[in-house]
């Protein structure tokens, strides 16, 4: 399983992901699809769009069970898409990237059939 997402993404958007500060993406490997297609379209939207502030990924983690996107420049067209993605984050397995529901009783997250008592640690009490 792939653990850490930065280095992926970085060598596909290396210019949203060269951002010093920004060491880990801090989300499961079932949300890379998404998290990949939501940049191949904000790179769409920047290239067409040369005069908008460059964006640069700030911040990239799980909150509450859904995904939370942070970045700097941008327009109210990225800020669509970002909110867009994030939202269908809540019915993506974070682990698989497979249809999943919001739920948890110890911490929220989405989660498939398959992996409803997964957790990272190999915990599945
Ligand atoms: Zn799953």
């Amino acid at each position: 399983m792939v653990e850490n997402l930065l280095p992926i993404l970085r060598d596909r958007y290396p210019e949203f992901f060269s951002h010093a500060p920004l060491r880990e993406i801090a989300c499961l490997p079932g949300w890379l699809d998404l998290i990949d297609e939501l940049c191949r379209t904000l790179k769409n939207h920047m290239d067409t769009h040369p005069e908008m502030p460059p964006i640069q990924v700030r911040q990239v983690k799980e909150k509450f069970g859904g995904l939370r996107f942070y970045y700097s420049g941008g327009d109210t067209t990225c800020r669509e898409l970002v909110a867009c993605s994030e939202e269908r984050s809540m019915s993506i397995c974070e682990v698989c990237g497979q249809a999943g529901t919001l739920g948890g009783e110890r911490w929220l997250s989405v989660r498939c059939l398959d992996h409803v008592n997964w957790s990272p640690s190999g915990d599945c009490a």
